[in-house]
């Protein structure tokens, strides 16, 4: 199953039509996003069983990000092995947590404007909704915990990443349209091994970014795992899993998001995102 963000309201995706949920369940799901996360397993049942209408044609450029107003939002660094070298840091022994505001998410399509700094990076990652919540979600469970993925780009501004007395992670990650998600939810059931999927990110048609979910250093069970031990995760929650290499910050010389740069990115079994980057004010 895949579900859409269809101007705020939440849509299954069938081919290339969009059928409100809300409408097709006859008000018992829906209309906004996050009612669907705190009734997966009711969701589930009916869409199983569902026989929806036709729906209207899915208008791309109108799609927000799948869980566009979660409880909270993950984020873990360092996460592929050849990433955390080419930032010049250890292969970590345990999760790098910080988060991004949930003012910076953005949908599939759409022009971002980069801010002063000039050193605005791309991160292509595998981005995890929560469908049921809990605390201490055992490694082997995880995975039914999960109402499914989606690509983020984890958009990152270097200068202000790296200043202060401490790295500045959540704030540099977070300005408008930093947190583009999309460009739907696809259950774990529709992908076929949802710990190895191919994910890569382009600039201008050339590809920067390529690798594998598998060769994450935490997978998306452990983390929500390790995550869970601590702080109870609730339906809709949002985990951006980390990026592989190939960000520009780690290029010699470094290369950062020019204004007209057309970004694309893609996860094997969900899809891509297209945005592009305009200098403010321009
Ligand atoms: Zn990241």
């Amino acid at each position: 199953m895949r579900i859409a963000n269809l101007a705020g309201r939440a849509v299954i995706v069938v081919d290339d039509r969009a059928v409100d949920v809300f409408e097709a369940s006859e008000g018992r799901f829906g209309p906004e996003l996050q009612s669907l996360y705190e009734s997966w397993d009711e969701l589930r049942d009916w869409a199983a069983t569902a026989k929806p209408s036709a729906g209207e044609p899915l208008d791309v450029a109108r799609l927000g990000a799948p869980s566009p107003a979660p409880s909270q939002t993950f984020a873990i660094g360092l996460n592929y092995r050849a990433h955390a070298l080419e930032s010049g840091q250890k292969v970590p022994d345990d999760l790098t947590v910080f988060t991004k505001f949930a003012s910076s998410f953005l949908g599939p399509i759409g022009t971002i404007a980069l801010p002063e700094g000039g050193s605005t990076d791309w991160e292509i990652e595998l981005v995890a909704v929560m469908g049921r919540g809990g605390r201490q979600i055992a490694e082997a469970d995880a995975w039914d915990h999960v109402a499914g993925l989606t690509i983020g780009q984890d958009l990152s501004e270097r200068a202000l990443q790296m200043r202060g007395g401490v790295p500045q992670f959540s704030l540099a990650k977070s300005f408008e349209g930093f947190s583009p998600m999309g460009p739907w939810l696809v259950t774990v059931d529709e992908l076929g091994d949802p710990d190895d999927l191919e994910l890569s990110s382009a600039i201008n048609g050339e590809t920067v970014q390529r690798s594998r979910t598998s060769d994450l250093v935490f997978s998306v069970p452990q983390i929500i795992s390790r995550l869970s031990e601590i702080v109870e995760l609730h339906p809709g929650d949002v985990i951006f899993t980390g990026t592989p290499e190939g960000v520009g910050f780690g290029m010699s010389p470094q290369r950062y998001l020019q204004d007209g740069d057309v970004l694309t990115s893609a996860i094997e079994g969900i899809g891509e995102m297209t945005h592009v980057f305009a200098e403010a004010g321009a």
